[in-house]
This record gives C-alpha cells, sequence and structure tokens, in this order.
C-alpha cells in the first residue's frame, strides 16, 4: 500500500493458538516513520486472531492467558457454526481486533514490561497486521 505511514506485517503461526510477539516489529516501523509525537494504530483484519498488548519479560505469562482463554472457551459446547472454529472466533473477539500504542519522542509509549503480541486462534495460518502512525 502506499498510504503514507500505513504499514503491513506478515505474521506467520506455526501452531492452532499461539501469541507472537511483534513488538520489535511494530517498533522499528515507528521508528522509521519520523512520526515523533502521535498514535501507532495496529489492526488484524481477521477473525480468528488479535492483538494484545502484555508482559513481555516472562513467557509463562503467555503460556497462561492461552491456558485461562481456554477454561474461559468451552471448546464443547455443540457449536452450530459450519467451519468448527467457533471458539477461536470467541478468543478473538474477547481480545479484540486492535490495540493503540501513544507515540512520544518518536519511541511507542510502552511500559517497561509490555510487548505488542498477535494472538493466533486458529493456525498455522499466514496472516497480517496493518500498522498506521498518525503524527500529531
Ligand atoms: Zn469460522
Amino acid at each position: 500500500m502506499s498510504n503514507k505511514n500505513l504499514f503491513i506485517i506478515d505474521v506467520i503461526s506455526s501452531d492452532k493458538i499461539q501469541f507472537i510477539d511483534i513488538t520489535e516489529k511494530v517498533t522499528s516501523l515507528v521508528t522509521s516513520s519520523n512520526a515523533g509525537e502521535g498514535v501507532c494504530h495496529v489492526f488484524t483484519p481477521h477473525t480468528t486472531a488479535a492483538l494484545t498488548i502484555n508482559e513481555n519479560a516472562d513467557p509463562d505469562v503467555k503460556t497462561d492467558m492461552i491456558k485461562g482463554l481456554e477454561d474461559v472457551v468451552s471448546e464443547k459446547l455443540g457449536y452450530k457454526h459450519a467451519e468448527g472454529n467457533s471458539p477461536a472466533h470467541i478468543k478473538a473477539s474477547i481480545i479484540g481486533a486492535s490495540s493503540h500504542i501513544i507515540v512520544e519522542e518518536g519511541k511507542l509509549l510502552l511500559g517497561t514490561w509490555q510487548g505488542i503480541y498477535f494472538c493466533e486462534f486458529d493456525g498455522p495460518r499466514k496472516r497480517k497486521v496493518y500498522v498506521k502512525i498518525i503524527a500529531s
């Protein structure tokens, strides 16, 4: 795409359910955009994937987040959706398709322990994340 400050990150998941840290990729786009100050929107155009911001220090956190989501969303409810992936749709809606981070002095204003995660719920697949950086 040719729109200014609109970028695409290609994500390839290797498991059915997987949290993939895309923080460095988003950070490098923010740096190269020379946005200075503004907002960085990240959005994934999929119905069985999501984006979230959470801890990227202890890998057990993402393992536990997946475990918790598996507990919340039943696999055995007798869903009607013929594709058979209703739990993935539900998890994607719970987490959400987008995140927004303030950009200050050319940097994402993430907390020390925060990372941006692409959340795969119906992999493995090739996915996309759109990143739009709006300078203020
Ligand atoms: Zn489906």
